[in-house]
């Protein structure tokens, strides 16, 4: 779906706020480096600059998305604003010098022209320094717009011929909210907006059998504490091992773990309204009458130290499960 300036506002409101004030005083710049993380709305945001610039009814600087210049630049056919992606891996010269080719012929259809250059960070050294020189002598009414998640190893020499706007990663609550616009049911979406900030990465996890299966586990795997020891090792060997057998899987298993204790946590202080397993509010809150306080922050410490050890140690993953249920167990 199309992005509006108020959904940019919202959730990235510096870099609307820039955009926006451009175009109001007719002050866009000519190069832009939109920087910041998988998901965090920069090309939606590009797309919509390159709207605001074409569309033939605009209101305002709002564009219509309706008009035959909206709708060509957001399935990709606006002859004036071109799109640059990587080309098996990288971007290459050849990309870079197409474009320059485009750009120097006379505006197709007016006096303005766009181009985008998706994953800017994956330029050759050679399609850097074409770029480069685009960017030193400017046609008059061409706007580059530069789209980066690794802004470290973008050009210093690029980006200092760019406004640079960072895109923040989504607040997890606001995260969520996207996610369920995708129809993610809200139990998988809170948590799936707790375990990472990506859209992408969150949509693709809480879309996947194996995640709602492993906060299942998990949840399960708590109630087992409460069992004789034996069954409960039985139950790690059997059931969560094998589940959680890499070790990314194993480190997520134990966020979800430690996010049941932080629950435990915000019901003893009267804030169930932020636990993230809510749809078991009621086994939760009998937890949280059972452990005390003291309990919750030295198990969440236990938990925190197990993940430790499993990033920086080579353990065996059953051992370290092992280790951590018996220290857990009540
Ligand atoms: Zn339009």
């Amino acid at each position: 779906m199309a992005m509006r300036w108020e959904q940019l506002a919202k959730h990235q409101p510096v870099a609307a706020k820039m955009l926006q004030s451009g175009l109001e005083k007719g002050r866009i710049s000519h190069a832009y480096l939109f920087e910041g993380q998988r998901g965090t709305g920069k090309k939606a945001a590009s797309l919509l600059l390159a709207k605001s610039l074409f569309c033939l009814s605009p209101s305002g600087i709002a564009p219509c998305l309706e008009c035959r210049n909206c709708r060509r630049i957001d399935s990709g056919n606006h002859p004036d604003v071109r799109m640059i992606s990587p080309d098996g891996g990288s971007i290459k010269k050849e990309q870079i010098e197409w474009l320059q080719q485009e750009f120097t012929k006379t505006a197709v259809e007016s006096d303005k022209k766009m181009y985008i250059v998706e994953h800017a960070d994956q330029m050759t050294a050679s399609a850097a320094n074409s770029l480069l020189k685009f960017l030193e002598e400017p046609h008059p009414g061409t706007v580059a717009v530069l789209l980066t998640e690794q802004y470290h190893r973008m050009l210093g020499t690029i980006i200092s011929r760019c406004q640079v706007l960072s895109f923040r990663p989504l607040p997890p609550a606001e995260l969520a909210a996207r996610l369920m616009e995708e129809r993610v049911p809200p139990s998988l979406a809170l948590l799936a907006a707790h375990v990472t900030n990506s859209y992408d990465e969150a949509l693709a996890i809480s879309q996947d059998r194996w995640f709602a299966d492993a906060r299942t586990l998990v949840l399960q795997l708590y109630e087992m504490l409460g069992k004789p020891e034996l069954q409960l090792l039985f139950f790690i060997h059997d059931r969560v091992v094998p589940h959680f057998s890499e070790k990314h899987q194993l480190d997520l298993g134990l966020d979800l773990l430690l996010y049941i204790y932080r629950d435990l946590l915000h019901i003893q202080v009267g804030r169930s309204e932020d636990a993230l397993y809510r749809d078991h509010l009621d086994r939760l809150q009998q937890w949280a009458l059972s452990c005390p306080q003291r309990r919750i922050l030295d198990s969440m410490e236990a938990i925190l130290q197990a993940k430790a050890r499993l990033n920086t140690t080579n353990m065996s993953q059953a051992l370290l499960m092992e280790q951590l249920v018996l220290q857990l167990k009540r």
